[in-house]
């Protein structure tokens, strides 16, 4: 067996602790004598484990009491539909387009009313964050919406906006569970879970409790309702039950790291291995403002798209993977979640000195 060091953007690295005991745990889970692929919603075995993912995630965000935790379907992308379907009261929201993501969220909210840009970091190919203390964000709009870390373009909000007595509204897909986070802060945090905790297939929304209203645009499915889901504790259907499991696994795996405080002290360290390197590298260059800068999602380029190729190709060779940048952007980007042991990294920055030499 050979493990890859893989730098994929999501799906994504799984810790190895995790994989191992869900694999141990496959023909028999705690004595069920089935997986938990194979287990009723509604047993008291699948119980636990969405109440233990639960109160974990609670542990390690320090959610208060006054949030709702949900485990959905549908993705991140869903998402962008359920905000305004069940937020929109005056049918007007202030967006923040910082990269595709934001762009797709404030496209799928005009469907359904007046999405309003106040801020966009488009005139640079998105390699900043607006600075966002003082925007023109709309008396009546119902909420501000952001992309805390934009998985693509390698940038992170280190500071909030201003919203003016707004709730905030943010997608941290590729950032949650990287650092500590006040979720007293935002109005509602959604998650896809497969770039930074889990597999592919789940969602997580957490989200204030006065938000959750029966009286959602009168479109809205009852599937997409915040309430349907929240009275029913993310078991109105079927939820994605293992996917649940795994980060469950997650969970407790960043507990047993030392939580939070502890995972961000690593990150900074491990992202700072590669920025370091950047800074010096004659032939690599970081494409984004340096005060910007994603613990999570590292890109770069050598100004040249060829030479770019030929790392990309020679890394794999390596067992470095998944290293080219996204299609929309080219050039190379490293993801290098959670999970990424601080050796990948290591391994990355060595490859990268060892091959400006020889292409320098
Ligand atoms: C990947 C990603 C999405 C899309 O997630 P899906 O679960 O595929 O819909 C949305 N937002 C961000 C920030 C992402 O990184």
């Amino acid at each position: 067996m050979t493990r890859v060091y893989n730098f994929s953007a999501g799906p994504a690295v799984l810790p190895e602790d995790v994989l191992k005991a869900a694999a141990e745990e496959m023909m028999d889970y705690a004595g069920t004598g089935m997986s938990v692929m194979e287990m009723s919603h509604r047993s008291k075995a699948f119980e636990s484990i969405l109440n233990d993912a639960e109160k974990d995630l609670r542990d390690l965000l320090e959610i208060p009491d006054n949030y709702k935790v949900l485990f959905l379907q549908g993705g991140a992308s869903q998402q962008f539909a359920a905000v305004p379907m069940n937020l929109f009261r005056n049918k007007k929201a202030a967006y923040i387009i910082t990269g595709n993501w934001a762009k797709k969220a404030f496209e799928e909210a005009q469907l359904f009313g007046e999405a309003v840009s106040v801020a966009s970091s488009k005139d640079k190919t998105f390699s900043y964050i607006p600075d966002c203390s003082d925007l023109p964000i709309p008396e009546d709009c119902d909420y501000v919406y952001i992309c805390e870390n934009n998985t693509i373009y390698g940038t992170k909000f280190w500071e909030l906006p201003n919203t003016k007595g707004h709730d905030l509204v943010a997608d941290l897909s590729s950032c949650i569970l990287s650092e500590p986070v006040d979720v007293s802060k935002y109005g509602l945090i959604f998650a896809g879970v497969q770039k930074n905790i889990g597999p592919a297939g789940v969602v997580i929304v957490i989200i204030r409790e006065d938000l959750i209203k029966d009286d959602v645009l009168p479109c809205t499915p009852t599937m997409l309702k915040y309430k349907t889901q929240a009275d029913a504790g993310s078991l109105y259907n079927t939820p994605p039950c293992y996917g649940i499991y795994i980060c469950g696994k997650v969970f407790k795996w960043l507990k047993s790291m030392g939580g939070l405080k502890e995972m961000k002290k690593i990150n900074e360290e491990k992202a700072a291995i590669l920025y370091d390197f950047l800074d010096s590298s004659k032939l690599f260059k970081g494409t984004v403002e340096k005060k910007d800068r994603s613990l999570m999602n590292v890109t770069f380029v050598t100004g040249s798209d060829e030479l770019d190729a030929k790392f990309v190709k020679e890394a794999q060779e390596q067992g470095l993977v998944n290293l080219k940048g996204h299609r929309s952007v080219g050039g190379m980007r490293a993801s290098i979640y959670n999970a990424m042991p601080r050796e990948g990294v290591e391994k990355l920055v060595a490859f990268m000195d060892k091959f400006e030499k020889e292409n320098g």
